[in-house]
């Protein structure tokens, strides 16, 4: 497969760049030049991890055999403490996509630690040494870590907004002893710590010098994966005469890609919904056309706490015909001005696809406490706010809720709404009196870098 630049189709890349990378040299997103359709019925049935070599497979190119990929997944999919990696369970009149049961409680983990296993098994056979840089508001510096700890020849650096994560998203990121993990708190929000990635990257002296990659959500290869699970979730709904309905919490954009992506392919999904919390740029857009960046409210469903939905150009090139030059226009307008207006053109596009909502910090602990009640089902914030989508957006048929963190990872916002703890998965309650290790540094670029050439 071939792959372009979200601001330059011309010059092609293999998925080996697109994965070492991340992100282009001229600042786009990688996406496949184009896209194969998969036939479904040849995909039913089938266990997870068979699902996951059979619709990454076509992705790869030669970055590896199937042999060798299916090793990899294997692999990485033995570390869940569930066989077929999510679980779908009945919740009401919707059913919810668990995908929390890896090693740090959050979906993210699905997409990292095949990651993991991609970066150990290129650096073996080519003799080469990273550093992994990237940003987190919670729950990507856990799972990226837990996915990079103790391998060779990479060390991972994660900045993430001191003071804004959960205390138990920072005890599973910082109370690992290996040493090629290095923890930073920033001062500032997740923005400062997403722009400060993003200048080290684009500061191609440091980045080339360092020898630094990404595994932020933009990163192609996490998507991907991703995608596995809409396919996989779609064949356990029985009633499939009926549409199939996803409502996604959202932060990135990268998540909900994935489930576009999964369409692309030929996966019959009906809507898609973006679910928002009072960071609603997405909702602003999708519902009015208004793309523009506010400041970032700080809320109980951290992860999501974010106004610049990096995913989102992928998107963007799509409703543009794949016009390189008029992104390259529309980002720019974006990072001078804060803004882009969709027109009603293209915003009818969206929508063939995509319906979003957006929840107050009230109704997020509302639907909390009445799911409890109702069902004996603890929701954490985020899937709280997927679940609650499918009462704002009217949609019939089978929806889904995507489940993305388990609630013991925000037991603050859980007992605000219930009045209960929730406890930690017991394989997992160790971290909670584990030392913990991580830098606070000031949201400047200059101390940062510093900070990484020190310890590498
Ligand atoms: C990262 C995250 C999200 C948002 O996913 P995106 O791909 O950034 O849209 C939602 N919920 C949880 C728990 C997350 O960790």
């Amino acid at each position: 497969m071939e792959y372009i630049s979200t601001r330059n189709s011309k010059k092609v890349f293999e998925f080996k760049d697109v994965f070492i990378k991340g992100l282009a040299d001229d600042g786009g997103l990688f996406i496949p030049r184009s896209l194969h359709k998969i036939d479904i019925n040849e995909l039913k049935n089938l266990e997870y991890t068979e699902l996951a070599k059979k619709i990454i497979y076509p992705f790869i190119g030669n970055f590896m055999t199937k042999g060798d990929l299916a090793q990899i997944i294997n692999k990485s999919y033995s570390v869940f403490r569930k066989k077929n990696v999510v679980e779908l369970v009945k919740v009401g009149d919707r059913s919810v996509l668990e995908l929390f049961h890896g090693p740090t409680l959050a979906f993210k983990d699905i997409a990292m630690q095949l990651l993991g296993n991609f970066y150990e098994y290129y650096l073996t056979n080519e003799n080469k040494k990273l550093n992994i840089v990237v940003a987190t508001s919670g729950d990507t510096g856990a799972a990226a870590i837990d996915a990079i700890k103790g391998k060779k020849n990479v060390n991972i650096f994660v900045l993430h907004p001191h003071n804004k994560v959960s205390s138990v998203q920072r005890k599973l990121m910082t109370t690992g002893k290996e040493k090629n993990v290095f923890n930073i708190a920033v001062d500032g929000n997740f923005d400062d710590c997403q722009n400060l990635v993003k200048t080290m990257f684009a500061d191609k002296n440091f980045s080339n010098d360092i020898k630094m990659s990404g595994v932020n959500s933009i990163n192609w290869a996490r998507i991907i994966a991703q995608s596995v699970y809409y396919f996989y979730s779609y064949f356990l709904i029985e009633d499939n005469k009926q549409p199939i309905n996803f409502s996604v919490p959202t932060g990135n954009f990268g998540d909900v890609y994935a489930g576009y992506l999964a369409k692309k392919m030929g996966l019959p999904i009906n809507k898609l919904i973006i679910a928002t919390n009072q960071n609603d740029i997405l909702h602003r857009a999708i519902s009015n056309g208004n793309y523009e960046v506010e400041k970032v409210h700080e809320t109980i469903s951290p992860s999501m706490d974010i106004q610049i939905a990096s995913n989102f150009e992928r998107l963007l090139y799509d409703l543009n015909n794949g016009d390189d030059l008029e992104i390259v226009e529309i980002m720019k307008n974006i990072s001078d001005n804060g803004k882009y207006i969709i027109d009603d053109k293209k915003l009818n596009l969206i929508n063939k696809n995509f319906l979003s909502s957006r929840m107050s910090e009230e109704e997020v602990l509302k639907t909390i406490n009445t799911i409890y009640k109702k069902y004996n089902i603890i929701l954490d914030p985020h899937s709280a706010i997927g679940y609650g989508a499918f009462d704002k957006v009217n949609l019939n048929g089978n929806n889904i809720v995507l489940a993305t963190a388990h609630p013991c990872k925000f037991p603050d916002a859980i007992k605000k709404a219930i009045d209960l703890k929730e406890d930690l998965p017991k394989e997992l309650m160790f971290v909670m009196n584990e030392e913990e290790k991580f830098d606070i540094i000031d949201n400047d670029v200059n101390k940062i870098k510093k900070h990484i050439r020190e310890r590498i």
